[in-house]
């Protein structure tokens, strides 16, 4: 049996974190197995819709690398893949009216006032309000002359109200419901859409679906799901309910911890593979504790067995230096077309881009970091003298002006301002004085960065500044020395 996965986003906005992952996982499941992955956008709830949310459902697949081999754009003999196109061939109708002519569904004229009469009970802290089957008990002839004076009715389902119905999850096993507590769903609104519920099944099966991956909010629903494909006659695909994803209170993550989706995370500087790596460990591992993989790599290893029933938690930091390591491994060339625009931003002055990207490539975590690695170049902090002063590297205030002093002269007289050639001339300075390195190179990158931690060392930042940039700087430590 080939497999078959689906992905079925509403078109209700972003790309939530968990979106992404069902659709991460669906796909991962498929080509494991070297089966197909589909994609099905389910727009039956008109209220939800959101303008443009289906483009951003087409750019993230295409982005993230979650290629689909079947939906609307690509038709694999399933069409059509969109659900409200889905309608419009009557075939929502065409099962609901199969139910109702095997007992398993009928038509319900109800009215909202008689609705709001209905009594309701409270099983496990829920309020539940389960529908009386008043409609149920119509005869032939009042359906038919109802339904010939053109009243608005729904279908409802028929559940038996004795017994009990068995669902099972992969990860979280049987669970077992009293069938009285089944409500008798509606499965066609007054409006002709099928509900949520009822078309996700019809698809699912119509369209060969064999294993569905969703987020654990659908679990209460799915006894209701396997009442459908047992009156239906038509076996259960195999579901996989994934875990809640928490953020790191353990609350449910929500919009508001600015980090919820996937567009939040590229605008705040991560990169898609490192999203899709870390999103990918939200409730799966691998049997070693490896971490770093790429799409390819996942779909080597994924095994949704070892799915996780517990919560994940969405931990920015890890995230963070995953990014990192991203960063870190990428080629030059990818990293600093990603980086021009963040130095572009806080760096205005002529100076060599490639050289201060080559600085940072493995200092940061995600590319907004940037600016608070480099902005000394642009203009020479305030900073405090005591910064002269270092323990290690043996130098204080008066150490560091007399090798200001010393070297000014120096670097007014140096011509070669590679980083090389600033080094050579420093060194020979070094050898005659008889001192270690530090002692003259801590001084002279505190002049010159104004910072106690720099991307680079005292002579590739005076390469990248330039003759009188640098010359200003070291006067301008002199004169922060004198004066202190
Ligand atoms: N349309 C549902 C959603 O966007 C999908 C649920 C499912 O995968 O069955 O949440």
């Amino acid at each position: 049996m080939k497999i078959r996965t689906r992905y079925a986003p509403s078109p209700t906005g972003k790309m939530h974190v968990g979106n992404l992952r069902s659709a991460l996982y669906e796909f991962l499941i498929a080509k494991h197995e070297g089966g197909d992955f589909m994609l099905r956008i389910e727009d039956t709830d008109q209220e939800r819709f959101v303008e443009g949310a289906t483009e951003i459902i087409y750019r993230t697949l295409e982005k993230t690398g979650l290629v689909h081999d079947e939906g609307p754009d690509k038709d694999g003999g399933y069409g059509p893949y969109v659900q409200s196109e889905r309608m419009k061939t009557g075939i929502y109708m065409k099962y609901a009216k199969e139910l109702i002519d095997k007992g398993e569904a009928y038509y319900c004229f109800c009215d909202k006032e008689r609705l709001a009469t209905l009594k309701s009970e409270v099983v496990e802290g829920k309020e539940i309000t389960v529908y009386d089957k008043h409609c149920l008990h119509l005869t032939k002839e009042e359906i038919e002359s109802n339904l010939a004076a053109g009243k608005p009715f729904v279908i409802r389902q028929n559940n038996p109200t004795e017994g009990t119905t068995t669902f099972h999850d992969e990860l979280y096993g049987d669970i077992t419901v009293e069938n009285s507590q089944l409500d008798d769903m509606i499965l066609i609104k007054s409006d002709g859409y099928p509900t949520y519920n009822f078309a996700n099944v019809v698809d699912d099966h119509t369209m060969n679906i064999t294993h569905v991956v969703r987020g654990n909010e659908y679990l209460s629903s799915s006894p209701k799901y396997v009442r459908l494909y047992e009156a239906f006659g038509w076996e259960v695909p195999v579901y996989v309910h994934l875990p809640l994803i928490t953020d790191e209170n353990h609350k449910k993550l929500a919009k508001r911890s600015g980090h919820s989706s996937f567009e939040d995370l590229l605008e705040q500087g991560f990169v898609t593979e490192a999203i899709v790596n870390y999103i990918a460990l939200l409730g799966w591992s691998p049997e070693d504790n490896r971490e770093i993989f790429t799409l390819d790599e996942l779909i080597k290893e994924f095994d949704y067995r070892r799915i996780s029933k517990s919560p994940a938690v969405f931990d920015i930091v890890k995230l963070r230096w995953m990014n990192g390591e991203y960063i870190k491994a990428m080629d030059f060339d990818t990293f600093y077309e990603m980086a021009e625009p963040y130095l572009k931003a806080v760096l205005t002055g002529n100076f060599d881009l490639k050289k201060i990207a080559a600085m940072v490539k493995t200092r940061i975590e995600v590319f907004p970091d940037i600016a608070a690695h480099v902005d000394f170049f642009e203009k020479l902090p305030e900073y405090d003298v005591a910064m002269y002063t270092h323990k290690k590297m043996k130098t204080d205030a008066a150490s560091s002006l007399a090798v200001l002093k010393d070297v000014l002269p120096l670097l007014e007289a140096q011509t070669d301002y590679s980083n090389d050639g600033l080094y050579q001339m420093l060194l020979k300075y070094v050898e005659e004085k008889g001192v270690k390195n530090g002692y003259v190179m801590w001084p002279i990158r505190t002049a010159v960065s104004g910072k106690q931690m720099t991307p680079a060392g005292a002579t590739e930042i005076m390469e990248v500044l330039g003759k009188e940039e640098t010359i200003k700087r070291i006067r301008k430590g002199i004169e922060l020395l004198e004066n202190a």
